[in-house]
């Protein structure tokens, strides 16, 4: 099976905008092992267009394209594909309502230039656009077919994969299982490179993602049933593991903060947090899991040096001999919110966030992070670069990830 792209919209042709849907597409049609040799961008030209659509047409089994599926009047994809195919655009009453229903939501008025987003070649299958007022549809013709996709990436990509996909995926006899792989505490580099020769299969393939201060891996199987397609990735996952060691902390796609989640739960254990630097970001991130109550008691923001010891009891003398940024301060802070609290387990962070605050003993980015738990107590100093938001990021992962590593 072949697959040609023709992405619409002038402002492609003039490099006001990056062509993100092709390359969304391209990645997914490569996986699928779907052919797409050729690949048109063209601007919100009538005559122009319809001519990329009749030699993809004749070239390609499936034509996707994206763009100019909206109300104005240079959103011509749907009229100039209908055209090349000989179709006739009809309304669709449902597509009507959800448009209507839409901007009654939004408490904007529909003008009726907006009709037109609901009218569709005959005979067509209509894509649902949760994200969007523009539905997108399969035209289906002498064994060809045209998908036609909303220009916006945050519309395009879902659609794709909610409808487009499942039809190539029938269309082609083959289907796509994947399994993420999260990795904390090695570099993209370094992952590459004791993973490089899992990097060069083909089916499965493993592809790498960076994250801040994280790395993904993408590891897809090209296969007839979620079956197989397990079977082909679990052994890859499993290697992936043995060489990488504790650093992979998912291999289900789940965030940092869920693992952590999973972790207290099981072990019926509770948390509460100090936080200085990072002002809640710590305490944000572990009430964003569903049902954090069960385990999370409570989150302090102790900024200045009288907060720290008012409420957690860290004592003026280590403020004063050590300074806020210290693993003395962190671990008095761990200790402090631990006993305060009642719960089982104390996390803390302080740090230097910058950009100003920093001295050549205590430079911007330096971090302490403290555990108290039972009878254990850690401490570690870190070391970041970059902005402020980054610092404060990277603060959070580290202590999350010395608090899945305790367990
Ligand atoms: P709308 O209803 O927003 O008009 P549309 O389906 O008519 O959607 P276009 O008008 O072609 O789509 O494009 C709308 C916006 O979507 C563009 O301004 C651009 O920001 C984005 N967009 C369009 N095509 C692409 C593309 N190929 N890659 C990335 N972004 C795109
Ligand atoms: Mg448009």
């Amino acid at each position: 099976m072949t697959c040609e792209l023709i992405s619409v919209g002038t402002e492609l042709l003039l490099g006001n905008i990056l062509n993100t849907n092709a390359q969304y597409i391209s990645q997914k049609l490569a996986d699928l092992g779907v052919n797409c040799y050729l690949q048109t961008t063209v601007g919100d030209n009538p005559d122009r267009l319809e001519e990329a659509v009749r030699r993809a047409l004749a070239r390609a089994d499936v034509v996707i394209l994206t763009g100019g599926l909206g109300p104005t009047c240079d959103d011509l994809t749907k009229e100039t594909v209908s055209a090349a195919l000989g179709k006739k655009l009809v309304l669709d009453e449902d597509s009507l309502a959800h448009i209507r229903r839409r901007f009654a939501k939004m408490g904007r008025e529909m003008t009726p230039n907006n009709v037109k987003q609901a009218e569709f070649p005959e005979g067509c299958a209509i894509l649902p656009n949760p994200h969007g007022t523009a539905p997108g549809c399969i035209i289906e013709q002498d064994g060809k077919a045209a998908i036609l996709l909303p220009g916006p990436p945050n519309e395009m990509e879902p659609m794709f994969d909610a409808s487009a996909m499942p039809y190539l995926e029938k269309r082609s006899g083959t289907k796509l299982y994947s399994r993420m792989v999260r990795i904390f505490g090695k570099g993209e580099s370094s992952v590459e490179y004791e993973l490089r020769d899992l990097m060069d299969g083909t089916n499965p393939t493993v592809a790498p993602y960076a994250l801040l201060g994280e790395v993904k891996l993408r590891v897809t199987a090209r296969c007839r049933s979620e079956r197989e397609g397990e079977k082909l990735v679990a052994p890859v996952i499993a290697e992936i593991r043995r060489r990488l060691g504790a650093v992979v902390y998912s291999d289900e796609g789940r965030e940092l903060h869920e693992v952590c989640a999973e972790l207290l739960l099981g072990h019926k254990k509770t948390l509460a947090v100090a936080e200085s630097c990072t002002g809640g970001m710590l305490a944000s991130r572990l009430v964003s899991v569903p049902g954090s109550s069960r385990w999370f008691l409570e989150g302090c923001v102790t900024y200045a040096n009288d907060a720290k010891a008012r409420r957690l009891g860290v004592s003026t003398d280590t403020l004063a001999s050590c300074g806020a940024v210290s693993g003395q301060t962190a671990l008095e802070m761990a200790r402090g919110i631990r006993r305060t609290s009642g719960a089982d387990v104390g996390l803390a962070i302080t740090g230097i966030a910058g950009p100003d605050g920093g001295t050549p003993e205590k430079p911007v980015g330096l971090v302490y992070i403290a555990l108290a738990s039972g009878e254990v107590e850690q401490v570690t100093e870190l070391r970041f670069t970059g902005g402020r938001e980054r610092i404060r990021n990277s603060a959070c992962l580290n202590a999350l990830d010395m608090l899945r590593r305790s367990f």
